[in-house]
């Protein structure tokens, strides 16, 4: 069996090489997808490439939830039709899509960047929850759902923000109905979705 480099032009094979560090991207697909490239016209290539650097040059993170955003602030914040008293706090900037997508929800979110781990050495100060804690300072926010992933760093860092929280006086609710243990919130369909958001409870 051949297990060296694919026998393949340089650039050819630095393509692969490329693709293949993209999550779900396995050696064939990224074969596949270089050789397709390969044979598109020049004008598709460049609308990938320039897609791909316009996101890494353009996209920052909102000044208030740390969404992805083109300007100071992402068009949730900036919105007037949202429910400022709510706040649903997830991991990842696609956990925001999903729940968007469902429909359901009008509040304004907070995404952590990631979640508390103590095995993998990821400590409170590594995600952002002091920009959360000022964001709940002027009192107009009455609930905060907890929407991180329910696994174990997920409900890790729901029960590490209900300490924190709770004492505060807001209301604190959990998305959890129709969530399986150990799924993530991206990948969840959206009427499982849906009844998360509507049959939250009080954590
Ligand atoms: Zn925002």
């Amino acid at each position: 069996m051949n297990q060296g480099p694919p026998p393949a032009a340089e650039p050819i094979s630095k393509l692969i090489q490329e693709l293949n560090k993209l999550p779900g991207i396995g050696p064939k697909s990224a074969q596949r997808l270089a050789y397709y490239l390969l044979r598109s016209p020049e004008e598709q290539a460049r609308l990938l490439a320039e897609a791909i650097l316009s996101v890494k040059q353009e996209i920052t993170l909102c000044s208030t939830c740390f969404n992805f955003t083109d300007s100071d602030l992402c068009p949730i914040c900036r919105s007037e039709e949202r429910d400022r008293s709510k706040i649903c706090i997830v991991e990842q900037p696609q956990d925001i899509l999903a729940l968007e997508h469902t429909g359901v929800y009008k509040g304004l979110y907070h995404v952590l960047h990631g979640a508390i781990s103590p095995t993998e050495g990821v400590g409170a100060n590594d995600v952002r929850i002091r920009e959360l804690t000022s964001r709940l300072q002027d009192g107009s926010v009455t609930e905060v759902i907890l929407g991180t992933n329910p696994n174990l760093e997920g409900e890790q860092t729901a029960m590490y923000l209900n300490h924190l929280i709770s004492p505060l006086g807001i209301r604190v609710t959990r998305l959890a109905r129709g969530l399986p243990f150990g799924t993530e919130l991206e990948y969840a369909d959206d009427a499982t979705l849906t009844s998360a958001i509507e049959g939250r409870q009080e954590f």
